[in-house]
């Protein structure tokens, strides 16, 4: 068998097969791919919603909350109070496997009957963070992702251990931030790249240990540059 250049069902490029992956198919028993790799990974994805909050009706208590699974989405939602209660349990939902059935149809409907939460965050230790996902130890955070150990912090991904800041992605043990992309240790360093243990840093990238710099980069150990 050769490898084979197909045109993606989804996003009309062309992709290829290689003979390996026939044989690994093969022995899987399953039929090649009608999607490229791109579109393979994005499917796969799509099942993590990591920034999308949608208003809901929590399916225990019937208040408005909010959550990553849209309202039309058939699935029991509870918002976290109740999702937090313990009031319910596998005795719930729990049922028997049927080997004669298929197993997907079976996964389906024990999956329409179990709970989820209506984000992904340690809701006991959150303090005025509603709108967050992937969260924890949070307080007054507004649009924070991926983050936790964090307090008056706004729009930001992924961030542990920092105070008064926004706008950034990727920092940690950081205080008075804005703009910044990947740092950390670092207190007032705004609209850079790179940084950490830096202070009062302004448009610069790659600078550690820097402090009154302002349009640098890749120093180490500077100040007043
Ligand atoms: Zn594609
Ligand atoms: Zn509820």
């Amino acid at each position: 068998m050769n490898p084979e250049t197909k045109t993606c069902e989804n996003c009309k490029q062309a992709f290829t097969i290689e003979l390996e992956d026939f044989v690994f198919y093969e022995k899987m028993k399953v039929p090649p791919p009608t999607f490229c790799p791109r579109c393979r990974l994005q499917r796969r994805w799509i099942f993590r919603n990591e920034r999308f909050l949608y208003n809901r009706k929590c399916a225990m208590c019937d208040k408005q909350m909010l959550a990553t699974i849209r309202e039309d989405v058939p699935v029991i939602v509870y918002c976290n109070p109740c999702w937090w209660t313990g009031d319910w349990g596998g005795e719930m939902y729990g049922r028997d496997y049927d080997p004669n059935k298929n197993f997907f149809e079976q996964f389906r409907e024990l999956m329409l009957s179990i709970p989820f939460p209506p984000t992904v965050v340690d809701y006991q230790s959150m303090i005025g963070s509603e709108y967050t996902n992937y969260a924890d130890h949070l307080k007054n955070c507004y649009l924070l992702y991926d983050s936790n150990n964090t307090e008056n912090a706004l729009y930001a991904q992924t961030c542990f251990s920092t105070k008064d800041s926004m706008d950034f992605i990727g920092i940690g043990n950081s205080e008075l931030c804005y703009e910044v992309v990947i740092g950390g240790t670092s207190s007032k360093v705004f609209f850079s790249y790179d940084c950490t243990q830096c202070m009062n840093v302004y448009f610069s990238r790659d600078m550690s240990g820097c402090s009154y710099c302002f349009g640098c980069a890749s120093l180490k150990n500077m100040k007043y540059c």
